[in-house]
This record gives structure tokens, sequence and C-alpha cells, in this order.
């Protein structure tokens, strides 16, 4: 069966089910809230093969432009020395290293920028998607591909909301080139973590974003996972104004004491060599969010990417989920009989994963949590933070990960 899909987001799930439902032969359609190009945002992203498979399925490849292969994961305590080590051969990316291939494979004139769908209607023959600006678009199908403020998901759940970790992220983009020679021969292409207690520091190559530079062009990509309660979350998401911005700040208000104080706490927890990543970045940071809707197909509307499911980044798996959860789409839709059991065939399968990855990475962040929440119960277990574990665990892919066993 085919149609008319309605993609609300066009971030990378919206254009990875944009474009494989195209495939399929749909006509398609993607309305995305912001008003121009996305490229410039996200930074690194963890890859795993069944990214790279579903990217191939498009023809798209990820060579060197896309990927960058990390040799050995490798920890290492404030004063630099090596406390465990294990081989890794696995491919880093960037968030814009991909979106640019799946936008520039999808036809510009069916990509809409600006339209922030505000609701949806549905009778028994379609479903109208309504925008802030006062127009909709009639179509067969609706996705949900909105990301972690859904307006979707709020619509079909109303009162589900995103839960707070206790941390955010701090990250960052170090370009390769402004960092002294000694520094860049140091950090070669391995996997860096440092561990201080609550905390995990980790940074690695990515391939350079900007495509004036000569290929192969790296970054260094910076993640600081950081316990804050939510008293100080409202204080960090506070500008220089004065003004609140709720759980997220745009990157270019945050304070700039918040920020000096992050480089000071740098130079006291880290290893040197990542300290002076820090203090050579602009970070920006993300609170850390879990949310899981209780199904992902309504009638005619269903849901994918961080709109279904939000697992913290632990599991590295984001884009990767997004894309499976594409994949999935379009196969339950090309093999149904009709819209109705294709969109169940979907739910009953992406939802189970869906809720393993945020129920992983939740456990992988416990340590994180229990800082800004001590009053809680927590297991010794998940308080674990040995180097063993977190690279050991933060390492695996899908195949080896016991709780996406079938
Ligand atoms: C610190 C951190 C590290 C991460 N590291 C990794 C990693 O290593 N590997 C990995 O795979 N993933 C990682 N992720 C996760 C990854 O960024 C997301 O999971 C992934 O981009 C999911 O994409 P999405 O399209 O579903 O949602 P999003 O990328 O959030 O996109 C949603 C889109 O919808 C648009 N939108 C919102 N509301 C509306 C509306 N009402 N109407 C129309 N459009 C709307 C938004 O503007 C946006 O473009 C990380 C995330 C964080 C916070």
């Amino acid at each position: 069966m085919k149609g008319r899909a309605l993609i609300a987001g066009g971030s990378l799930g919206g254009l990875f089910a944009a474009n494989l439902l195209r495939e399929l032969g749909w006509e398609v359609d993607v309305f995305e809230k912001v008003g121009d190009d996305l490229a410039s945002r996200g930074a690194g992203i963890g890859t795993h093969a069944e990214l790279v498979a579903v990217l191939a399925k498009l023809g798209i490849a990820m060579d060197e432009r896309l990927g960058v292969a990390a040799g050995e994961r490798i920890c290492i305590d404030r004063a630099g020395r090596e406390l465990y080590r294990m081989h890794w051969g696995h491919t880093m990316s960037a968030w814009a290293n991909v979106y640019r291939p799946l936008k520039d494979r999808f036809p510009a004139d069916r990509y809409h920028f600006g339209k922030s769908l505000s609701r949806f209607s549905s009778d028994a023959e379609s479903v109208v998607a309504h925008f802030d600006d006062g127009s909709s678009a009639r179509g067969e199908l609706l996705v949900g591909a909105d990301g972690l403020r859904s307006a979707v998901r709020a619509q079909l759940f109303p009162g589900l909301e995103p839960a707070y970790g206790g941390y955010v992220a701090w990250r960052a983009i170090v370009e390769e080139d402004a960092l002294a020679p000694a520094l860049r021969d140091g950090l070669g292409n391995a996997y860096w973590f440092v561990i201080p207690p609550g905390e995990m520091m980790l940074c690695y190559q990515v391939p350079a974003k900007d495509p004036g530079r000569a290929a192969p062009a790296r970054d260094w990509n910076v993640v600081w996972y950081r316990p804050v309660g939510a008293a100080r979350l409202a204080d960090f998401c506070t500008d220089a104004s004065g003004r609140g911005h709720g759980t997220a700040i745009p990157p270019p208000l945050i304070r700039a004491d918040v920020v000096a104080q992050l480089k000071e706490d740098a130079h006291a927890l880290l290893a040197p060599q990542m300290a002076e990543l820090v203090e050579r970045s602009r970070p920006f940071f993300q609170a850390i969010f879990d949310v899981e809707s209780p199904r992902l197909a309504v009638g005619r509307v269903a849901l994918l990417g961080d709109a279904a499911f939000v697992a913290r980044p632990h599991v590295g798996m984001g884009v990767t989920k997004a894309a499976l959860d594409a994949l999935c789409l379009s196969n339950s839709l090309g093999q149904s009989a009709d819209l109705f059991s294709g969109l169940e065939r979907y739910g009953a399968l992406r939802g189970e994963f869906g809720r393993r990855c945020v129920a992983r990475a939740r456990r992988l962040g416990a340590y994180i949590e229990a800082r800004s929440r001590p009053e809680l119960a927590w297991t010794p277990a998940q308080l674990d933070q040995s180097p063993q574990r977190v690279l050991r665990e933060t390492a695996a892919s899908l195949s080896e990960i016991p709780e996406f066993a079938p």
C-alpha cells in the first residue's frame, strides 16, 4: 500500500524515514520547525554496523567523510596515568556528516523548513497536520519524528513528560588543527575516558564538518557528563539578562561564569590533556532525559527516533535507533496488506527495542545520576564506575548486548 506520508521533524530520524518511504513509492513531505539548514548543529556520534547498513541501503557509503576509525579505548586518571585499555575497532562520525547526504538525497521541494506542527486531526480516510503558521497538509500517514519535545507524542499521550536524569552532558567540538602538535600526537586516534567520581568525560576523533578544510581533516568531539540537580540546572539555563530557558538554553546564551567554572573544574578533575581540550573548546550542554512512549502507533500516526523513545547517550545509539525505526516502519508498511496492520507490526517490534534501550542506558548512567540524587536507594552494581565496566559496557555492539537478545 502507498499514499502520502507527512513527516514532522527533518532531522536524522525524519530524513531516514523520508528517504526510505520514498523508496517504497510513497509521496513524502517533511516539515521541519527550524527555518534553515540544520547542518551547523550536532556533534560527534557513535555508529553501529546496523546504521552503516541502513545508510548503504540508501546508497550512502561510510567513507572517510562520514567516519573515522577509533583504535583503542583508554581510560586515564587525573594525572594522565593509564588505568585501563581495550582494543576497539569502531567508527565514529559526526551528526552533520550523516545529515548532509540524507538531506541532499531527498527532493528539496518536498522538505519544508519553518513548519512547526502544532496539532493533528484525523478521520477514517486521512490525517491532517496543522502548523503554527495556520497552514495544514493532508495525507494517509503522519510520522512524528519531532524529537525529545515531540508535539505529536504530546497530543497522543497528554501528560507524558520527558524525565530529567539528574545530569547534563557538556559537549564541544575542537578542531584538531588548533591543538599543539604534542597534544595531537599524544591523543592519536584513541577513544579517551577520564572517570572522576560520579562523572564521565570522554573524547574521540570525528571527521571535520567544515568542507572547506583539506581532507581528511579531523576534529575532537568532547562529552563530559556531570551531575546537576534540578535547581542548579535552572540556574545553568538562566541567561546573563536573568531570563530562564527551562531545561534547554540555546548554546550562545550560556553564561560566561558557567563556562568558566567548567574550565576551572576541568583542570581540577581531568587529566591535563583532557583539561586542555576543554580549555580550548566553546562548550554547550544538554540536560539528559529519558522518554518512553507507551505505544508507537495510534491510528494513522507513528512515532520514531527520539519522539518515540529517548535513551541516555551511553548506549551511543540515538541515531542508529532512529535509522532502525525508519527501516522497520518502511519494511512493515511494505510487507503489510494495509496501513494499520503495518503500523501494528512496527509498534510491536520497535516498542520492545526502545524500552530495552532506555533501561540499559539508565543503568549505564546510574552512577552519575546517583551523585545528584543521593537520597534514592542505589545498589553497589549501579554505583560501579570502574574503568573496566564503563569502557566495556559502553563499547558493546548491538549483537553483544544481553538486553537486546531476542
Ligand atoms: C550528549 C548527547 C550525545 C549523543 N551521542 C550520540 C551518539 O554517540 N550516537 C548516537 O547515535 N546518538 C547520540 N545522541 C542522540 C542523537 O543525537 C539523537 O538520538 C538522534 O539525533 C535522534 O534523531 P531524531 O530525528 O529522532 O530527533 P532530533 O534529532 O531531536 O530531531 C527532531 C527534529 O524535529 C524538529 N521538530 C521539533 N518539534 C517540531 C514540530 N513541532 N514540528 C516540526 N518539526 C519539529 C526539530 O527541530 C528537529 O530537527 C546523543 C545525544 C546527546 C544529548
